[in-house]
């Protein structure tokens, strides 16, 4: 074996629970970590999370200096890399990523360092259980989220993973491609992110902070809570999950302590089931990840207007709860999954607007995106998708609100214009007579737009489009 190592770090910007990291610190005197900053998966597409992983290097970097392990960080494109790397007495590590791309780039570059003579390695990643050990009794994958779940939640607990060691500080420090790149050098060229730095603190160290506030304070109510976008319901933990400062297993270990068992943790358990669901389901189904996994779908007569779904990216849609939710992304960079589900039900059904634009928008924002939560997601919200919540089944924005936001706060934080109405009409504006709007100064079609779409008529149209699909 080499005495030199490189660890090929991806979603997994952490120390503690990285497999990949521990065997190179265990195995070899001297290991260097890289981070491969491929613009084209970037620019345009991840652009909020680009403050995330730029944060996150600083952090990391920090975190294996205390090891003497360099953290390098490459600009260029992976298998150019591998394909160029020079040198020889050297072993190359990585954890795997459950993405068809990045799953499609393992064997390339296991490739590539076979022909060098390079020897490597790769360990599981992210995920309680590899998708291909979760199959149906005739081999084939689910479809259907709580038969996936019955079925992949005792074979991880068959095999839950121990608490792996700690990283041992070695010798001697190692600086092997003299990168000049810094983490600056990868933030968005727009500095819309700034704001992100008012609510989030990026590190490893801030995500077990997170995690324990959240089983301290908030698991317990967390069936009941995470319904309500004023609450701090959730554990919006999500951005660490996806960028790999948290590793699932450890999640799951902490959970596992807690003592008193209720629904709460039995719930949030079950949300990690959904991201699981969700990585089998892309895995196996790659195509859709370009298109609808119901090829009915294919046949359905989206709407393009530019105007609607600019309305909609903006939060300028006239319907309160729609905006809130939008403008909550744009300046935090995430958003209350019930209000995704609002938002993105608005688009595909009340403007019939196709479901891979709101997709694209998302993972523009968002600071958890995630190729396989976000696609399931969507397609999930069109009616598409695996398990999906039926076409007909359209979500009035009106009572949403009304019943996930009844006095406004959330509205209200997000839609300052709107912060004098009235709780009786904070979800429908428009219905307060012009005399009262005129007497708080918030005249809707002035200062707040009227409703870019009627919600019955829409309903209609999307329901007559839908039937257009079945014949
Ligand atoms: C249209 C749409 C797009 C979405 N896009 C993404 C995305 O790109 N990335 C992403 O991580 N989540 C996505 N979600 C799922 C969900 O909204 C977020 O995971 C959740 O809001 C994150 O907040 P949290 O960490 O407080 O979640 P919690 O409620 O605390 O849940 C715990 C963890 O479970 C996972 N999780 C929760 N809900 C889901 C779900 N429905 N599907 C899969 N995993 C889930 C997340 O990793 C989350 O951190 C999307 C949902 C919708 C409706």
């Amino acid at each position: 074996m080499a005495n030199k190592a490189i660890v090929w770090i991806r979603d997994d910007l952490r120390v503690s629970d990285n497999s990949a990291l521990l065997y190179a610190n265990l195995n070899h005197d001297k290991v260097s970590a890289i981070y491969i900053f491929n613009k084209e998966n970037f620019d345009n597409k991840r652009e909020a999370q680009k403050w995330w992983i730029s944060k996150s290097l600083e952090s990391f970097k920090e975190d294996l200096d205390k090891f003497n392990i360099n953290l390098e960080l490459i600009i260029s494109e992976e298998v150019k890399f591998f394909s160029e790397i020079k040198h020889k007495d050297i072993s190359i590590y990585w954890n795997k990523v459950y993405e068809p791309m990045q799953l499609d780039l393992d064997k390339k570059i296991s490739k590539i360092l076979n022909n060098k003579n390079i020897e490597y390695k790769f360990f599981k990643g992210n995920v309680l259980n590899e998708f291909q050990t979760i199959k149906k009794k005739d081999g084939t994958p689910f479809k259907v989220f709580s038969p996936f779940w019955r079925h992949a939640e005792p074979i991880y607990l068959d095999r839950i993973p121990k608490k792996e060691k700690g990283l041992i500080k070695l010798q001697e420090k190692i600086d092997l491609f003299k990168s000049d790149s810094r983490p600056n050098n990868i933030l968005p060229v727009k500095k819309w992110y700034k704001k992100f730095e008012n609510y989030w603190r990026v590190s490893e160290r801030e995500s077990q902070i997170q995690l324990q506030k959240f089983l301290k304070d908030r698991i317990l109510n967390y069936g009941t809570n995470r319904d309500f976008p004023s609450l701090n319901g959730s554990s919006k933990l999500s951005p660490y999950i996806r960028n790999g400062q948290l590793n699932v297993n450890n999640i799951w270990r902490n959970c596992s302590n807690v003592k008193t068992k209720n629904i709460g943790i039995r719930k949030y358990l079950n949300e990690l089931g959904w991201r699981e669901f969700s990585h089998s389901l892309i895995n196996n189904f790659p195509e859709m990840l370009k298109g609808n996994l119901r090829k009915e779908f294919d046949k359905f007569p989206w709407v393009k207007n530019k105007k609607n779904l600019n309305a909609w990216k903006k939060g300028l849609t006239g319907y309160p709860i729609v905006d809130a939710g939008m403008r909550q992304m744009y300046e935090t960079g995430w958003m209350h999954n019930r209000i995704r589900m609002v938002v993105g039900s608005f688009l595909v059904k009340h403007l019939r607007i196709d479901w891979k634009e709101g997709e694209k928008h998302f993972r523009n924002c968002l600071l958890d995106f995630n190729e396989a939560n976000n696609v399931a997601q969507w397609q999930w919200v069109a009616g598409c998708g695996a398990d999906a919540a039926p076409y007909f089944r359209i979500f009035n924005p009106i009572l949403q609100g009304e019943k996930f936001d009844k006095n406004g706060d959330y509205v209200k934080k997000w839609v300052p214009e709107l912060k004098n109405y009235p709780a009786r009409f904070i979800h429908k504006p428009w219905e307060l007579e012009d005399k009262f709007q005129k007497s708080i100064n918030t005249i809707i079609g002035k200062d707040y737009p009227k409703p870019i779409v009627i919600h019955e008529n829409a309903r209609k149209d999307a329901l007559d489009a839908f039937q257009s699909i079945k014949k």
